[in-house]
């Protein structure tokens, strides 16, 4: 009971309370994120530097960290219709079966066919490109939600789209691959021989499976050697944290509704953005003095950037060609574990996020995919929803509290972010169900020879 109502199972926001600006958390740090680097000069990246890679508009989003609320057109709110808002769940059928005093809900963004919450910043730089007047935009893409939600977003507004799929994935998701090609994307299983750096990798690491840092070294070379296209990237920089600012803004909408304050709020992290933008109000209200409430970050052990990389400048490619950026890394040369299902394989993380761990506003924990893959069947047994491995790491943490909760008698309200489905994700439950799935943990030797390839800032 909140106001002397009881909550319901789901809280929905009405369409005119769909948020009208995005939230941009940056403007209430009190220690802002270090600037992104040129990796040849090691200078500040200028604006004019980055649009021959980004958008303009977007490169003006990227740099500007004193602007609290930015407009959200007109034209991305129309699609934001199609799909937003979002619930936010109060799980009691979670609770029960946990036996927890604790009130659980969760942010769900799986309500569309990427099934993931990418869409909101897909659209966005979608948008952004069509008003520049581009011919098309590249990307990269691991798993395949990007890569669809991209995929989408161009097809709505009539652009072109050129997709580096990590190669492992292209071969296990060829069901991702004709989503994409369905909405109009051409998709390259990455490394390739279309580009000069793909063609390095491949001398260099023939057999390779791809990484994520490979395909956006692909990407963003095929975008700056090709008139009327850039590169726009699904995770990490803080355009995108920006965009997905909407899913903590109406996660807050929602819980304000029935006076709910979270005590505890947890996401996973692979890039970071779906983090940024759950917490994004929350941690505005914390930097503000006027809550107290934990946040927790979850990684994967196969690839704990949090947990053991060092707070560094950092390429965020294989490839070294994109901008430094300080952030928690395991190094840009650093491959998790083929075994390693569960998504969140990027090797750094947001700026904004390492900022703030940094500085001690942020928890990280690491979880091995055997205890993932626990929590996302025990979750879709109680809740009914099939999670995706990536969100099933926060559900892990999410439950772990709930546990804590049950053994000291407190009755915390934990809020998570459930990023989304697990349709294509099969053959890793399959793993999981035939119980074939094992942990792989890299040694601290795999992790500091990775770090030693950091570049060397002054
Ligand atoms: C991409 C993805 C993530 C991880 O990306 P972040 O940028 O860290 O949010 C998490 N969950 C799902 C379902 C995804 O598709």
């Amino acid at each position: 009971m909140a106001n002397g109502n009881p909550i319901p199972y789901k809280i929905f926001l009405t369409e005119n309370e769909i948020p009208s600006f995005w939230y941009n958390l940056r403007a209430d740090m009190k220690n802002k994120c270090a600037p992104l680097l040129n990796p040849e000069t090691h200078k500040p990246m200028t604006s004019a530097e980055l649009e021959k890679v980004f958008c303009k508009e977007l490169v003006r989003q990227e740099l500007d960290d004193t602007t609290r609320l930015i407009p959200i057109p007109e034209e991305i709110r129309d699609f934001y219709h199609m799909y937003r808002p979002s619930p936010v769940v109060r799980a009691y059928c979670l609770e029960k079966a946990i036996g927890t005093p604790a009130h659980i809900y969760y942010k769900f963004e799986g309500n569309n066919t990427s099934g993931s919450h990418k869409l909101n910043s897909a659209i966005a730089q979608a948008f952004y490109a069509k008003k520049q007047g581009l011919i098309g935009v590249t990307t990269e893409t691991g798993a395949g939600q990007w890569g669809t939600a991209l995929a989408m977003s161009c097809a709505y507004l009539g652009l072109d789209l050129k997709v580096f799929m990590v190669k492992i994935s292209y071969e296990q998701k060829p069901g991702r691959k004709e989503v994409m090609r369905t909405y109009g994307a051409d998709v390259t299983p990455s490394p390739s021989t279309t580009t000069n750096v793909g063609r390095r990798i491949l001398e260099a690491f023939p057999g390779t499976n791809g990484s994520l840092g490979c395909a956006i070294s692909e990407a963003v070379e095929y975008a700056t050697t090709h008139e009327g296209y850039r590169y726009v990237l699904g995770s990490v920089l803080n355009q995108v944290a920006l965009h997905q600012s909407i899913i903590g803004l109406e996660a807050k909408a929602a819980l304000d509704k029935y006076n709910v304050r979270p005590d505890i709020i947890i996401g996973c992290a692979g890039g970071g953005s779906n983090l940024a933008g759950l917490i994004a109000p929350f941690m505005g209200e914390k930097i503000n003095g006027m809550s107290d409430a934990k946040f927790i970050a979850v990684e994967p052990a196969s690839c704990p950037s949090f947990t053991r990389g060092s707070f560094a400048y950092d390429y965020c490619d294989t490839g070294k060609v994109c901008p430094l950026a300080k952030m928690y890394t395991v190094g840009s040369q650093f491959i998790p574990s083929p075994n390693h299902a569960g998504g969140l394989r990027f090797h750094g993380m947001s700026p904004i996020l390492s900022q703030l761990y940094h500085d001690g506003m942020l928890e990280a924990r690491s979880v091995e995919q055997t205890s993932v893959f626990e929590a996302a069947e025990f979750f879709a047994r109680t809740e009914g929803i099939l999670p995706a491995p990536e969100s099933s790491h926060a559900i892990r943490v999410a439950i772990d509290e709930a546990m804590k909760c049950k053994k000291t008698g407190k009755e915390k309200d934990i809020l998570f972010g459930l990023t989304g489905t697990g349709y294509f994700d099969l053959s890793s439950y399959r793993k999981f169900n035939d119980g074939e799935m094992s942990d792989s943990i890299p040694t601290d030797e795999e992790i500091a020879k990775a770090l030693t390839q950091l570049p060397q800032v002054e």
